[in-house]
């Protein structure tokens, strides 16, 4: 197989802290990938500007006049991390071979990448970065990942565990990713239902090395009940049994009540006031998922655009070949 044209593929939002470093690394990285044979001179980086609010789109275009290895693209408003990588993946489509999602920080170790490529050479469509350890996280953050793992699979939906979203994905991948056409994006669970062959290929996480997570944890419980509701309509069926079980329990309480009556010194109102309020908290709850899901269908249907490129800045050497 022929050298890939690679793509490294990285959504920033207010990255000004971290972008000259990570220009430079990867630069860097490039360079030594395309000395070894695993990457066409003209692989580049794709920047994407998430609508930041601080200075990165500016970094971005200044370095793209100096460094040709550097192209951008600024997305109009903030659309959130899936969102610019998808703009981004389907941006380096156009133009390279194969292309690899890393985030701005590089908590991802960039060594790895030459794997990934290999991998690609040896005929696979998908690689998968897999976090071997997570000794970086918190104790909670990584609870709660195990957790939500769990709990996906459980409900039946296709997750490499452990891999967020650094990955290589072919021209043939991007292809058929482009055809799901769904505005709740949830890339982790969609590319497994790609089905091309894949790899796995493990890495240590670093932690971030400027510069504060832009995914607060209100943002990583929307973004898992997202994933959970994109790719399961379980929770339906869970609300079904719900009822039936609350059903049930309603008949054995009528019944008890009713020996209960004639017994001495039975606080009837108590009963009441509990079973008022678990009732009403279950009912709730239900309408709950089932107005999540009734949500999605509503910004499934308008279709919205999902992302609008404001601008597209190329490598100074590729507005040179123009
Ligand atoms: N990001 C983005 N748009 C957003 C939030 C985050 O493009 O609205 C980018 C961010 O710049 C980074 C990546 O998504 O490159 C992952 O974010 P972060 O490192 O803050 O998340 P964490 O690693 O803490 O989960
Ligand atoms: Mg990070």
């Amino acid at each position: 197989m022929s050298v890939p044209v690679v793509y490294f593929v990285i959504p920033c939002y207010n990255e000004e802290q971290v972008l000259p470093e990570t220009v430079k690394r990867l630069t860097q990285k490039l360079h030594d990938m395309i000395s070894a044979g695993l990457a066409a001179p003209d692989s580049r980086m794709l920047l994407v500007d998430d609508g930041s609010k601080d200075g990165t789109w500016r970094q971005i275009s200044e370095f793209s006049d100096h460094n040709r290895m550097v192209s951008g693209i600024k997305l109009a408003h903030n659309r959130g991390h899936q969102n610019a990588l998808l703009a981004g993946l389907m941006t380096a489509r156009e133009f390279a071979d194969c292309a690899i999602s890393l985030d701005a920080d590089l908590q991802d170790d960039v060594e790895v990448l030459d794997e990934f490529v290999k991998k690609y050479m040896e005929g696979c469509d998908v690689v998968y970065g897999v976090r071997n350890k997570r000794d970086t996280d918190t104790a909670f953050k990584r609870a709660t990942a195990l957790g939500f793992y769990r709990f996906m699979a459980a409900l039946g939906v296709d997750v490499v565990y452990n891999h967020a979203d650094y990955r290589l994905m072919s021209r043939r991948a991007l292809d058929a990713l482009s055809e799901y056409r769904e505005v709740n994006l949830f890339l982790r669970g969609l590319v497994p239902l790609i089905g091309y062959r894949s790899a796995v290929v493990t890495y240590d996480r670093h932690e971030r090395f400027a510069g504060e997570s832009k995914y607060p944890l209100k943002k990583m419980i929307a973004f898992a009940v997202d994933g959970i509701t994109s790719f399961s309509v379980k929770p339906l069926k869970m609300i079904f049994n719900l009822g039936l079980l609350t059903a049930l329990a309603g008949f054995t309480g009528t019944v008890w009540a009713g020996i209960a009556h004639f017994a001495a010194g039975w606080a009837g109102w108590i009963a009441a006031f509990w079973s008022l309020w678990l009732l009403g908290g279950f009912i709730l709850l239900c309408m709950g998922v089932m107005g999540t899901y009734i949500g999605k269908i509503y910004a499934e249907t308008k279709a919205r655009p999902r992302y609008k490129i404001e601008e597209f800045k190329r490598s100074a050497d590729q507005d040179a070949e123009k």
